[in-house]
């Protein structure tokens, strides 16, 4: 699907590196090493040749670029603190084991998918895993000559880590009740599976710009945020009465905050496949692709507009005009994170539950995946949230199904700091970070219930270890964004910025930067307590926290 012509418009800004524009050599290493070679082909030379001959043989290209294809990134050394994190060369930082991210789109998982996860962190991975706010699951301590072993054994149930990283199609969002839901709008998982199974791993886009982010649901309570995703289908019912979607672009979150535009049409089921390769290609062919700060499709979206945007769309990739449609509903009486025990329209319920921000290990999964299947189903999903859920679970075992969880500590009825509590990675593991994240938010969360057991309000509190937005600090209503301060004695120690009343669905804002609001990390539970006693002690009689 080339495009037909070189530009639709005014011309952009000189030297962007647009493809479409004739800008083909590579303006900066990024775009030089994914023109050397297809960042696909790595997963040959790791099953060939890096695996037999250990960490030392891999060529510095493939592990710092091309290893991100196959989901794969290099953990940080213990032991760097985050002051060094900027100053330091990016080997210097590098550790020899490896995050393995294991996409689960639309976070549909059977048991014996859970149980292949569980295994390989307990064998491989030192019992680690996170759930992410992506619906995957991350595992670290991985060494380069497992990674074939562990191939195997995804693939053997139906999983991958193909293009879970790198500047390729990530892992498409899919409202983890789809098809099960009574208030649900449209079932996407056919199109989830039709776009995972074209296009994932295809050399059509395995070079884009940067990362491209998706979300494809009709959850009637919009849970995979189509307000943050690169591209989103997001479920309405159409001019005719039928379902289909409302469409959505540019949504991201990190150093330049901006939400999805939308396009104003609608698309049926059948066509969402053609229009997300659409939308990639435009992404493929017209994205900026010379600063790697600009090459996400939120800045193009914002210098077209979303009219132009859907006129190249139209014209130039899909031949044919999308009729205009209606917009997303938004419901206050909905939640998005599907936690505790709700009807199935089939009678059945499903549980969703609450680990302390998406940290569990190999052996919990393990435990999950036997839970489900005392319990009769074969069917775990995983949420945006950093959150699960059970599906299918008939009404004489639930009671069992929530004490078994409650057992391993998996809230299903948890406190409002535990329900809405996110960490990102952090120093632990990552590269960038500054500080550390999911510990101090496991921590916050057990001093918040301890402080202020009957908090009566929804409170979002997100951290995350840089000014990267891994865990959506700018849509919390508590963001706290990992940095160093100035503590009371002049050192530099960790802490974090504050960003207050960001929100998503009926109050989406992001949330304001207020000079000079930061906190040591040492003071957080403190700083946070505070923030939520004033808002009590202030508040008007029916006001909610994001109001
Ligand atoms: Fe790493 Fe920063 Fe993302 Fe956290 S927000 S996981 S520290 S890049």
């Amino acid at each position: 699907m080339p495009p037909t012509s070189a530009t639709t418009g005014s011309r952009p800004r000189r030297g962007e590196g647009q493809w479409a524009l004739g800008y083909r050599e590579p303006l900066n290493k990024n775009e030089e090493n994914k023109k050397n070679d297809d960042g696909l082909n790595v997963q040959r030379r790791i099953i060939d040749i890096y695996s037999k001959a250990g960490f030392d043989s891999i060529d510095p290209a493939d592990l710092r670029g091309r290893f991100r294809w196959l989901g794969l990134y290099t953990q940080r050394a213990p032991g760097i603190d985050g002051g060094k994190t900027a100053v330091l060369e990016p080997e210097e930082l590098d550790d020899r084991y490896f995050m393995l991210r294991v996409r689960i789109d639309g976070g549909q998982l059977s048991v014996a998918q859970l149980r292949a996860i569980a295994e390989i962190s307990s064998t491989y991975a030192r019992d680690t895993a996170d759930v992410t706010d992506r619906q995957n699951v991350q595992l670290h301590w991985i060494r380069v000559e497992d990674v074939p072993a562990i191939w195997e054994r995804l693939e053997a149930v139906g999983l991958s880590t193909m293009e879970a990283c790198g500047d390729t199609p990530r892992v498409i969002l899919g409202c983890p009740l789809a098809g099960i839901d009574e208030n649900e709008i449209v079932d996407a998982t056919p199109q989830i599976r039709e776009i995972y199974d074209t296009y994932i791993g295809s050399p059509l886009f395995s070079n884009l710009p940067r990362k491209f982010k998706t979300s494809v649901s009709g959850c009637s309570a919009y849970c995979t945020n189509h307000e943050i995703n690169d591209v989103a289908f997001a479920g309405v019912i159409g001019p005719d009465g039928t379902p289909g979607f409302d469409l959505f672009v540019g949504g991201g979150l990190s150093t330049n905050p901006m939400f999805a535009q939308r396009l104003g049409s609608f698309v049926r089921p059948d066509q969402v496949t053609e229009v997300w390769a659409g939308v990639t290609a435009i992404f493929r062919d017209y994205g900026y692709r010379r600063l790697r700060h600009r090459a996400r499709i939120k800045f193009l979206i914002k210098d077209w507009g979303a009219a132009k945007f859907r006129e190249v769309l139209e014209k130039e990739y899909l031949g044919y005009a999308l009729p205009d449609g209606p917009e997303v509903e938004l419901r206050p009486d909905l939640q998005r994170d599907h936690i505790g025990v709700h009807r199935q329209r089939d009678g059945r319920n499903y549980v969703g539950f609450a680990p302390r921000v998406g940290r569990v290990s190999g052996a919990v999964l393990a435990r999950i995946a036997d839970i489900a299947e005392e319990h009769g189903s074969d069917r775990i999903r995983t949420t945006a949230d950093q959150k699960l859920v059970l599906l299918d679970i008939a009404d004489d075992r639930v009671d069992s199904v929530v004490a078994a969880l409650e057992a391993e500590d998996l809230q299903v009825r948890p406190s409002v700091f535990r329900r809405q509590t996110m960490a990102c990675t952090g120093i632990e593991y990552c590269k960038l970070a500054i500080v550390e994240t999911k510990a101090r938010g496991a921590d916050l969360i057990d001093e918040l219930e301890r402080r202020l057991p009957d908090f009566p309000e929804p409170v979002t509190i997100n951290l995350n270890g840089c000014p990267n937005s891994c865990a959506r600090i700018q849509v919390a209503d508590i963001g706290l964004k990992g940095q160093l301060v100035t503590d009371s004695q002049g050192r530099q120690v960790e802490g974090f910025q504050v960003h207050l009343g960001g929100g998503m669905g009926l109050n989406a804002s992001f949330g304001r930067k207020v000079r000079g609001l930061k906190t040591t990390a040492e003071e957080l539970p403190d700083y946070v307590e505070r923030v939520l006693r004033r808002f009590l002690d202030q508040r008007a009689a029916d006001e909610s926290f994001a109001a």
